[in-house]
């Protein structure tokens, strides 16, 4: 039985099988055995020890040490923070099972997003994910006097942890033979806000991303140095980025876009 929910899960999404409420899997599935569908542990997987290689150049261009050059970077403080450092992650193969009007049901759960539900249209299979670097690099930043350090440890974190997202992806697009995948994670636009980090986590069962991440009250993710989403397949990049207005932010993966932020219908062009 494992073997079977293995094979069918690594199947290229234009080898499912649509039906009428969008769920392309399903219908695959059902017409093996009527059990498997419901074996959701199954589909669950875990990636423990994610190997995360930090470059010191990488890390000082982030901080744009390679054009100021009044502060520098120590080399201990980066293995320092590398050898504490738990990378980690978990995602779910999971099935969307109804398109609604700015809404989509995936494995029974409501998520309510207009930009979200656009770049399911034509998607049956999606991998709910969390990734995590742990708490301890947290703990050390935190248990030091130095400003900058504590800026540096907090820096070398963040690095770490699109490091470790990218391995994930990575992982999903070689075991799921995806040629193109998107992300897109609660609370990084109004469209899909931080609340939508409950519906999220509730695809893992009991909730619990089962690597230590959990979500405090006010939705945050704790330890600190985590992220969530969404990846799906898509035939051109996704980014949340182009839909954002923000000027200023270091993280930018892709330039913000009138004309999207248009064609998606989440506001006016200077901004969602
Ligand atoms: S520009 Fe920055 S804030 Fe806006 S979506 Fe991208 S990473 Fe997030």
């Amino acid at each position: 039985m494992r073997e079977i929910i293995q094979i069918v899960n690594a199947l290229p999404e234009r080898m499912l099988l649509p039906n009428a409420r969008g769920s392309k899997t399903r219908v695959f599935v059902s017409s093996l055995t009527p059990k498997i569908s419901s074996l959701k542990l199954l589909r669950m997987e875990k990636l423990e020890n994610i190997p995360v290689k930090l470059d010191i150049n990488v890390i000082k261009k982030k901080l744009h040490m390679d054009r100021t050059g009044d502060w520098d970077l120590d080399g201990a403080l980066v293995e320092t923070a590398t050898a504490v450092i738990k990378p980690s992650a978990v995602y779910k193969v999971c099935y969307v099972e109804e398109k609604l009007e700015d809404e989509v049901i995936i494995d029974g759960i409501s998520f309510k997003s207009r930009v979200l539900r656009k770049n399911l249209e034509a998607v049956g299979r999606i991998f709910a994910y969390v990734v995590t670097i742990g708490k301890q690099l947290e703990e050390m930043a935190g248990s030091r006097e130095d400003l900058l350090e504590k800026y540096f440890l907090d820096s070398i974190g963040n690095v770490a942890l699109v490091k470790a997202r990218k391995y994930l992806e990575d992982q999903l697009r070689s075991r799921f033979a995806l040629d193109g995948v998107s992300f897109m994670s609660p609370g990084s636009l109004g469209d899909w806000p931080i609340e939508e980090q409950r519906p999220l986590f509730s695809l893992f069962e009991g909730g619990k991303a089962h690597i230590g991440v959990r979500l405090s009250e006010s939705l945050l993710m704790i330890p600190k140095k985590s992220v969530s989403g969404i990846y799906f397949p898509t035939e051109v990049t996704f980014y949340s980025c182009q839909l954002c207005p923000r000027k200023r932010c270091d993280g930018r993966k892709a330039p913000f876009d009138k004309k999207l932020v248009k064609e998606y219908g989440v506001g006016t062009a200077e901004g969602p």
